[in-house]
């Protein structure tokens, strides 16, 4: 693992996730842990960085895992408590997975009927439910939208097949404050709350945003102890996995060229689509260190990844100064949600992954080039 002692030795481009900020998140986390009595996992769809997994491990109870890839990295790097659940399992992967995990949730009654008697050997079973409470405004993003396929609902729910179920499961949020979570909570109770006297825990899965500036933490663990007031012997848990990288990092990218057709368009060594496909998907203009909205500084630019494709765009920003080619940008809040789903499109180059330690020290601790596109294909 290489080190340098300044951002402008950093291969271009990078992915920066700077621990000091991670750890503030994770301190937030462990003060509701400790304050509510509940026990918080890291979601490994939203932030997988394994180098910083033995920080995140001080703090958290273990991992939440989407399958069996996601299962192995809990067991093997991050070492502490798995929770799989998966939209379906498959046959040939059902018992490594529960080899490996400690709670193991089913989407579904047949799922719960094909693989009960594996389950039953080591783990604890639970179910995911939809509490049809719908919240959340983009379709791509909202758990309990019109046909979701994730999670059982009161109607499909069988009351008398329950026998070895120890959980239940929803997961009804993305990027929310504790009012939504109250209101999918009330739904939840209304719904199932009937059967919870027989189960041991409960996990009301991701989307709690607790980390944002105007999250209501306070309000959270009230929440939180009210629930365990109603419900003193069930273990609570939460599945965060956003709120556990939010604003710890950004992605470091180079100006190539600079181009005019009509405006200036700068072409950037990185991609929207290939590297931060969300702002493509969502979609959402991510922010940019010392630049404005378009014309709201002196100069204005268009900047575009160094793919092919012609959508590949990741927005119009302003400047003070006239860009140069070489000069770095600064794309802000690139670590959640970005680093897991990068590809290697058009056979561009990832970016590296570095962990700031502080101004003086930055750990360049993967490097990527030919190989890892060539291997996939
Ligand atoms: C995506 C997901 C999470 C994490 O959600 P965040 O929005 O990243 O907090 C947790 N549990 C399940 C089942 C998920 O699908």
């Amino acid at each position: 693992m290489e080190i340098v002692n300044s951002i402008d030795k950093l291969p271009s481009p990078s992915f920066v996730c700077e621990e000091a900020l991670l750890e503030k998140n994770l301190k937030l986390l462990s003060y509701v842990q400790e304050e509510a009595n509940v026990k918080i996992l890291l979601a490994l769809k939203g932030f997988a960085l394994q180098s910083t997994f033995e920080l995140c491990g001080k703090y958290l109870k273990g991992c939440c895992a989407s399958g069996l890839h996601e299962a192995i990295l809990a067991s093997q790097e991050f070492k502490k408590e798995v929770h799989t659940y998966s939209p379906a399992y498959k046959e040939e992967e059902f018992e490594q997975i529960v080899s490996l995990s400690n709670h193991v949730v089913f989407n579904s009654f047949n799922q719960l009927k094909q693989f009960k008697n594996k389950a039953l050997k080591k783990a604890s079973i639970g179910l995911r439910v939809n509490p049809e409470y719908s919240s959340v405004e983009v379709d791509l993003y909202n758990p309990c939208g019109a046909y979701s396929r994730l999670g059982i609902t009161k109607q499909n729910f069988l009351e008398d097949e329950l026998n070895g179920v120890e959980g239940l499961h929803f997961h009804a949020l993305c990027e929310q404050n504790v009012d939504a979570l109250q209101g999918a909570l009330q739904s939840f109770e209304n719904k199932f709350g009937s059967y919870l006297n027989s189960m041991k825990w409960v996990n009301f899965g991701g989307g709690h945003h607790i980390t944002r500036e105007d999250y209501d933490v306070d309000g959270l663990i009230q929440l939180l102890k009210d629930f365990k007031k109603r419900y003193p012997h069930l273990e609570v848990y939460l599945e965060p996995g956003e709120a556990v990288g939010w604003q710890t990092g950004y992605l470091m990218a180079t100006v190539l060229d600079i181009v005019d057709n009509q405006m200036q368009i700068a072409i950037l060594d990185t991609s929207a689509e290939a590297h931060m496909p969300d702002t493509l998907a969502m979609p959402y203009r991510p922010d940019i260190r010392n630049a404005g909205l378009a014309n709201e500084k002196k100069f204005t630019y268009r900047l575009g990844g160094n793919t092919c494709l012609a959508g590949d765009i990741i927005g119009d920003y302003s400047f003070d100064e006239p860009l140069k080619i070489g000069d770095k940008i600064i794309l802000e809040d690139m670590i959640h949600y970005t680093m897991v789903k990068t590809t290697t499109f058009n056979g561009i180059k990832l970016p590296s992954i570095v962990i700031k330690k502080d101004d003086n020290c930055y750990q360049i601790v993967k490097n990527f080039g030919y190989n890892n596109y060539k291997t996939r294909l």
